[in-house]
């Protein structure tokens, strides 16, 4: 399975900022990389324009979030539905400022996690531990309640999600997980999948997010483990996102 590296615009970027963006990305990135699967997920309002700006491209279009309903009264919400139509292929889903800010909780991740499926949507499943967490040793047991919680339902069609593990500690902040630490959870969820799936889970990618950039983008992917990156910040720049994605090229 090829790498997966995301790039999360958050709350950032214009219609016009985006496809500006999309006009300098896409002449960094003019030749395929083998091996290496690229996404991009802008805000809403922007989807349809970068959707079509990537037209005849190999750049995946991704949305960071989605409600699990099809359709009705549930004002400000997106559903999967209008998101193919886009075609858009990814959809993250859990991201930390979604269980933090916005109190997203496992049960509503689970529900749309089902619905993305249902719809040939792609999810990227987030999950990680607070520093609080981190510090009483819950880190591998909060991240296993989060999978458990997020797949319940498809544990055997495990192959049709990527999990990316973002510890909160290191989302946005510039303290990256030091490459083992990294390595430990993604190891541990490895075998998580390969358990609960009964050995479906060769599809799935466990991408690593959190203050990755240009910089410390090689040292983490050479981990067996970490299969492609999330990443916000640095991806706002198109030299820096591309930078990070030729880090993944022969490890
Ligand atoms: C993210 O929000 O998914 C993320 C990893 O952000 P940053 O790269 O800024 O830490």
């Amino acid at each position: 399975m090829a790498y997966l590296v995301a790039a999360n615009w958050k709350m950032n970027k214009t219609n016009a900022e985006s496809l500006e963006y999309v006009n300098i990305f896409k002449e960094l990135y003019k030749e395929y990389l083998p091996n290496i699967e690229v996404m991009i997920a802008p805000s809403f309002t922007a989807l349809e324009a970068v959707g079509l700006a990537l037209n005849n491209t190999t750049i995946k279009l991704g949305a960071q979030n989605m409600y699990f309903e099809e359709k009705g009264a549930f004002t400000g919400e997106v559903s999967p539905v209008m998101l193919k139509e886009l075609n858009v292929e990814y959809v993250i889903l859990g991201h930390s400022e979604r269980r933090h800010i916005f109190g997203e909780k496992d049960e509503i991740v689970n529900k749309k996690v089902l619905s993305t499926i249902k719809h040939g949507l792609r999810p990227i499943i987030c999950v990680g531990e607070t520093l609080e967490e981190r510090e009483l040793g819950k880190t591998l047991s909060v991240v296993e309640r989060q999978i458990r919680a997020a797949i319940s339902g498809i544990e055997r069609e495990v192959y049709l999600v990527d999990i990316a593990y973002e510890p909160v500690w290191a989302i946005g902040t510039g303290v990256n997980a030091t490459p083992e630490q990294a390595q430990e959870v993604h190891k541990f969820i490895r075998e998580l999948l390969n358990s609960v799936s009964r050995g479906n889970d060769k599809n799935t990618r466990i991408i690593y997010g959190g203050s990755v950039n240009e910089k410390n983008a090689r040292e983490l992917i050479k981990e067996k483990d970490i299969e492609g990156f999330l990443v916000g910040t640095a991806s706002l720049y198109p030299e820096k996102f591309y930078k990070i994605i030729t880090e993944c090229l022969e490890v």
